[in-house]
């Protein structure tokens, strides 16, 4: 069994607040028409968006990735920090 601090770290859920989400979605929405670089891809129709959660000192900070152009925004709500 693992330690209960253990398992907290393990049970860890990030989330997007309201204004990560929006900057996320406005993200989505410039790289809408992105599409896979090889039409041979075994997804051609869809390949979700990444999220980086990065674990700090003094917060998480969130980056977003376009899975076709490879393109990374910083989506971090700093104002919460
Ligand atoms: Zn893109």
């Amino acid at each position: 069994m693992p330690t209960p601090r253990k398992f907290l770290w393990l049970m860890a859920i990030f989330e997007l607040n309201e204004i990560e989400n929006n900057r996320a979605n406005k993200f989505k929405k410039w790289h809408k028409r992105c599409r896979p670089k090889n039409n041979n891809d075994m997804f051609p129709q869809y390949a979700p968006f990444q999220y980086i959660f990065t674990q700090t000192s003094i917060g998480i900070g969130v980056d977003i990735i376009c899975p076709y152009c490879g393109n990374k925004k910083d989506i971090t709500d700093y104002n919460c920090w």
